[in-house]
Order: structure tokens, then C-alpha cells, then sequence
């Protein structure tokens, strides 16, 4: 039988004892003068594996032992150290790991994404529609509404009637005008559409006007919003956003621009571009005008792209290309496809009375 010298603790006194331990088939005879005690087998469990030792426990009394190769051939006879059980521990604990970490990264990286869609499509409304509302908040840290807007929100209001008559977006539409010069439009989660200050100094006529909102109308509608947050904003930011907290949120949305428009696939802008083509349609008014509308936000672009070449800094302090351009590059394809759908307008978009009204929308701010 094989002895070796170890360290042991009663689990009754802070003393340790310096004690011969005897292996048997059974267990572990511990001795020293004033010691005596017997592990079985089956009472033993290792507590550790360090640089030097092997600790076991029975109760609570303590074992240290030195690892020697003499005392590893006695222990594994006795099948107190199981050679198999040992290696399977750690490379189960490894596994573990592995695979926990494995599913947590399919989940966030390739089953959300994926799922983003029928994630969004399964989400009630009502959640959407406070989602909306909580990132609209957000979104006017950097935007701010403009002010008295009582006269524009009267004058648009018909308009955006007829187009929600002739293709149900699904959601209550809240429309808002923004300050901010980069000309641009914004369909957010649960029906939050912005237009910004710079849009109506950009476009000539109602008509344009109309054609942006039905495209946005057609991401309302599509709740690619609602999409692009299972898509790109994550877990996390989504739960704040449920919550309506601000903090990863806000970030997210200032920095990021995750869960406005600019995340948005082609396929998306294509939907969004068709649905806005059967509104317009519908609400009697010319389907060209989107191409037009593009085509101004085009040249907007362009000029603000050559007087970055120039070496000249913009004009405008914030967001100098807009966004949606910047990251939609097939716009002449669209532009093709809108004009294609031209037909004869038999409704006006607005009154110019109302046009001027609406182009004045941010003028008090
Ligand atoms: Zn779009």
C-alpha cells in the first residue's frame, strides 16, 4: 500500500497536521500522532486543481497533497483520481463555454438579424407604436421639432389624409417638422415620421413634398423601423428602448444612426419607393414627382460633395450629405423607376397658399 506524507486539517481546529496518508482501495487512511481519521472513496471529493497540489475534502475536513508522480499513481489506482473524469471536467467546462458563447453569437449576430423581419412583423403594434414615440424623443436631442408649426401641421394634414387613404400605413402617422439644414426625411418605428427644415427649402413644389412622405409612409407601413432595431440596434438597446431609457440608446441612435433611415437595405428603399408609387397613385397625384424629389436631393448632394473637393467646409454645420443619399448609392436607379411611373396628376398636393404655409413650417424657429 502506498504512503505519502500530506497536509491535514480537522475542519474542527485552524491546526494543520503534517500526516501520513495510506491508500487503499477503499480510501485514504490519514494518520500522525494525535490524527487519525478514514476518507472512503466514495466520500472524497477534490475541491481544486493548482500548480503543485491536489486538495480534497471529506465533510469538512481537508487534504493537501503534494503531487508527487508516486502519490498520482497511488490516487489513480484507488480511483481517487480518475484520469478520464479529470479531463473530461475541464474540457466539459471548456465546451461549455464554447458552445454558450457559440449560441449566444448565432443568436446575436446571424438569428436576430435573420429573424429580423418576422421578429418585427410579430411585435404588437402598441410596443411599436411606444418604441416610436421613445426613439422620436431621442432622435430630437439632434433634431429639434420646429416651433409653432400649428399653421404647417393644419395645411399638410389633408394631404397626408389622401395618402394614407389610398394605402394604409398601418400606424397612427405622426408627422414632424425638424430643424436641421441637410435636406431629409425620417420614417421611424410605429409611424414617427420627420421632415427637416432643410427638405422644404430644398423641394420646389407640394407634389415632391407628398412623393418623400409616401416613401416614408411605405417604411411605416413596411415597419422596416421596426426591423432595422432587431437588425442593428441589439438586445440591449432595444430593451432601453422598451423601458424608454436613454444612455446605450441615445448613443446608438446620435452616433449610429441604427434605428433611423440610414440603415435601411436597397431592398428596403425599393419596397418603400413602390408602395409610395401606388399611394401617390392613388391620392390622384404624379408618381414622377419622387424621381423629381430625388433628383433635387441628388444635386443637393452632389454640390455638397464638390464643395468638400474644393476644400471649402460646408455651409452646414451638421450631417452635410444627407445620410440617406450617402447610403443609397442606387438613386438613379430609383430615380428611372419613379419617372417610369409617371402618369397625369389629377389632384394638386397642395394649394400654393397651403405650400407656402408649409414651406414656412420652421421659419419661426
Ligand atoms: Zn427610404
Amino acid at each position: 500500500m502506498a504512503r505519502f506524507p500530506a497536509r491535514f486539517h480537522d475542519g474542527v481546529t485552524a491546526a494543520e497536521h503534517a500526516v501520513t496518508v495510506t491508500v487503499s482501495a477503499d480510501g485514504l487512511e490519514i494518520a500522525a500522532p494525535g490524527v487519525h481519521a478514514f476518507w472512503r472513496r466514495q466520500d472524497i471529493e477534490r475541491l481544486s486543481t493548482e500548480a503543485g497540489v491536489w486538495r480534497f475534502a471529506c465533510g469538512d475536513a481537508r487534504l493537501v497533497i503534494d503531487r508527487t508522480p508516486e502519490a498520482e499513481a497511488a490516487l489513480k489506482g484507488a480511483r481517487i483520481l480518475d484520469p478520464r473524469r479529470e479531463a473530461m471536467k475541464s474540457w466539459g467546462l471548456i465546451g461549455g463555454l464554447l458552445g454558450l458563447s457559440a449560441v449566444l453569437g448565432f443568436i446575436v449576430f446571424v438569428a436576430i438579424p435573420m429573424a429580423a423581419e418576422p421578429l418585427a412583423h410579430a411585435t404588437p403594434r402598441h410596443v411599436e407604436e411606444q418604441l416610436g414615440e421613445n426613439i422620436a424623443k431621442q432622435v430630437n436631442v439632434v433634431m429639434r421639432p420646429c416651433e409653432n408649426t400649428e399653421a404647417a401641421d393644419a395645411a399638410i394634414a389633408p394631404m397626408l389624409e389622401a395618402l394614407i387613404a389610398a394605402d394604409d400605413p398601418g400606424f397612427p402617422i405622426t408627422l414632424q417638422f425638424v430643424s436641421q439644414k441637410s435636406p431629409n426625411a425620417l420614417a421611424l418605428a410605429g409611424g414617427q415620421v420627420m421632415v427637416t427644415s432643410g427638405l422644404l427649402d430644398t423641394l420646389e413644389s407640394p407634389d415632391e413634398l407628398a412623393a418623400v412622405i409616401a416613401h416614408e409612409l411605405g417604411h411605416v407601413k413596411a415597419r422596416d423601423g421596426m426591423v432595422a432595431l432587431y437588425r442593428n440596434a441589439g438586445l440591449g438597446i432595444l430593451l432601453e428602448l422598451i423601458t424608454g431609457g436613454s444612455g446605450l440608446a441615445q448613443q446608438a441612435i446620435l452616433l449610429g444612426g441604427q434605428v433611423t433611415e440610414l440603415s435601411y437595405t436597397r431592398r428596403q428603399e425599393a419596397r418603400a419607393d413602390e408602395t409610395a408609387v401606388a399611394m401617390l397613385r392613388g391620392a390622384g397625384l404624379d408618381p414622377a414627382a419622387l424621381a423629381r424629389a430625388f433628383e433635387r436631393l441628388k444635386a443637393f448632394s452632389d454640390f455638397e460633395a464638390r464643395e468638400e473637393t474644393k476644400g471649402r467646409p460646408s455651409a452646414l454645420e451638421q450631417f452635410r450629405v444627407p445620410e440617406w443619399l450617402k447610403s443609397h448609392p442606387d438613386l438613379e436607379g430609383r430615380i428611372t423607376r419613379a419617372r417610369a411611373q409617371g402618369a397625369t396628376a389629377t389632384a394638386e398636393a397642395l394649394s400654393d397658399a397651403d405650400w407656402a404655409i408649409v414651406k414656412a413650417a420652421c421659419s419661426s424657429t
